[in-house]
């Protein structure tokens, strides 16, 4: 049984990283650099979801920081859905002000730089 499941979670993931192409974030709208895809499945794997979307792993965490498992699975399965939630939507709208490769926070102040 987990043999099995494990197997499937791999294909899986091979089947949401293309080797070809910019990725695009559904949820930020900007390119996803290859060494910073992660795939997000829309209903969680514990509720039955296969299908996942390709994003930032900054962005993915961001949704399993606001939302739980089942609030994902009973109202949140949707790209919509996720960007018309408050939280998300302030993450998109700062983190897309971000370089494409930004993850977590940078130390190089303003004075540094100037
Ligand atoms: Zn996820
Ligand atoms: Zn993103």
């Amino acid at each position: 049984m987990t043999g099995r499941i494990r197997r499937r979670l791999i294909a899986e993931r091979l089947d949401a990283l293309p080797r070809r192409g910019p990725v695009i974030c559904p949820l930020c709208a900007r390119p996803v650099p290859q060494s910073l895809q992660d795939a997000h499945h829309l209903v969680p794997r514990s509720h039955g979801g296969k299908h996942t979307e390709v994003l930032h792993r900054i962005c993915h965490q961001q949704i399993h920081a606001l939302l739980t498992e089942v609030e994902l699975a009973k109202h949140y399965h949707t790209i919509e859905a996720l960007l018309a939630h408050p939280g998300i939507a302030s993450f998109v709208a700062w983190v897309r002000t971000k370089p494409e490769g930004f993850f977590g926070r940078t130390r190089k102040s303003q004075r540094l730089r100037g």
